[in-house]
């Protein structure tokens, strides 16, 4: 029943995770998880009634109530004064709204050493965000399902370990875009995607120039980002 989405991203959870799902709609993710690890235990968080009842509905059915707590709220702040919660995940978002969960619960931070994030847009908020934060992206994926493109980002909160800071100073602004592990790896879907975005990008320009109120530093900086995509799909 899980999507294959929704499992990669589970992929990216240590075995006995303690961690929260923000924005959890039916607790799909976190009922996979818990069936499947004895040791894992979550907080599901729902902004809306709706999905909310969905939530406790399936924890319920699954009989997981003891190791899943439901629990309303906007983002983090359903994490109330919890200093146990070691990985937080935001999936099925855009990117804009990911990284103001984020930046609005800052303070409930503390105690998380990962972030799994996966954006539907705007990816590059999210990886801004993570770097001006101080969470190293460990990994990331592109995948697709359904006719859809799914981008993940795991980071881990800079700390006692060596992580490899992937960014570099030249390279930044296009890291960001593209994603630093991902711009390395350059699999299919990264071509297929950044194929159709430059498409898009295009028709965008094109538009701009064609508007009464002309933003020239808009169409500037689109166009070399659509230069950075010419670049990097050669
Ligand atoms: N995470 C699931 C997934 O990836 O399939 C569900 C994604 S669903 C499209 C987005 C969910 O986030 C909705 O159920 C919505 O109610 C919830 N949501 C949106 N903003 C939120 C916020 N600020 N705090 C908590 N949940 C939020």
């Amino acid at each position: 029943k899980l999507s294959e989405r929704l499992k990669k991203v589970s992929s990216f959870l240590p075995e006995g995770a303690h961690f929260a799902d923000i924005g959890s709609d039916h607790a799909y993710l976190p009922c996979y998880v818990c069936l499947r690890d004895q040791k894992a235990k979550a907080v599901a968080g729902e902004v809306n009634i709706g999905p909310f009842n969905s939530a406790k509905s399936t924890v319920e059915a699954y009989q997981l109530s003891n190791r899943i707590d439901v629990r309303l709220g906007n983002g983090l702040e359903v994490l109330g004064d919890d200093t146990d919660i070691k990985q937080v995940v935001i999936a099925g978002m855009g990117g804009s709204l990911i990284k103001t969960i984020l930046d609005e619960g800052k303070s409930k931070l503390s105690s998380v050493q990962r972030i799994i994030a996966q954006p539907n847009v705007d990816e590059r908020n999210v990886r801004r965000w993570l770097l001006k934060e101080g969470f190293i992206v460990i990994d990331e994926t592109i995948m697709e399902e359904n006719g859809h493109r799914y981008e993940i980002i795991v980071a881990d909160k800079k700390g006692t370990d060596e992580l490899i800071d992937p960014y570099t100073k030249k390279q930044l602004e296009r890291q960001l875009l593209f994603g630093p592990i991902l711009l390395k790896n350059k699999t299919g879907i990264f071509h297929e995607k950044w194929q159709s975005e430059y498409k898009k990008l295009s028709r965008i320009i094109n538009q701009m120039k064609e508007a009464s109120n002309v933003d020239n530093e808009k169409i500037e900086r689109f166009e070399k980002e659509l230069l950075w995509i010419k670049e990097e799909l050669q």
